[in-house]
């Protein structure tokens, strides 16, 4: 008959922290060997992907362990993989060059307006029109770059 195996502990539920495996001890008798749960690699913040380099613990073992285990040595290093913070450098360059565009125009557009402002009162009042024709044109550019940033997203 097969031998019945008791608990080890005083915890007699089956629960996760009372995994255990059948040992045979050098004596021939079948024990329980109590198992720890299973440690886990910490995960990527944006895309929840596996992150490289770092070693599986479990959280109060991550406490004693190192730095060097715990992180790698880059910008977000041990909370974000490298493909996330490459996106994320990618995208801060393009919002900078963006708000350069967006200055540049502005000042382009104001130049425009004021030339055009002096045409008009140099001159006959229907060129006050296209003044403020060039002020919409560059309201819906504007518009329409900031939709081009949030396509990206
Ligand atoms: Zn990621």
């Amino acid at each position: 008959m097969v031998q019945r195996l008791t608990y080890r502990r005083r915890l007699s539920y089956n629960t996760k922290s009372n995994r255990r495996r059948v040992v045979r001890t050098p004596g021939g008798k079948l024990v329980y060997q109590y198992l720890k749960k299973p440690k886990k690699i910490p995960r990527c913040g944006q895309c929840k992907d596996k992150l490289r380099g770092i070693q599986p613990a479990r959280p109060m073992e991550r406490s004693r362990m190192c730095r060097r285990k715990k992180t790698v040595k880059r910008v977000y290093g041990g909370v974000l993989c490298h493909k996330c913070v490459k996106e994320r450098i990618v995208r801060a360059f393009l919002i900078e060059e963006q708000k350069i565009v967006i200055k540049v125009m502005k000042t382009q557009a104001f130049a425009k307006l004021k030339k055009a402002e002096n045409e008009t009162v140099q001159s006959n009042p229907k060129n006050k029109i296209i003044g403020t024709k060039t002020l919409s044109d560059f309201e819906t550019l504007q518009q329409s770059s900031c939709n081009l940033v949030t396509k990206k997203r």
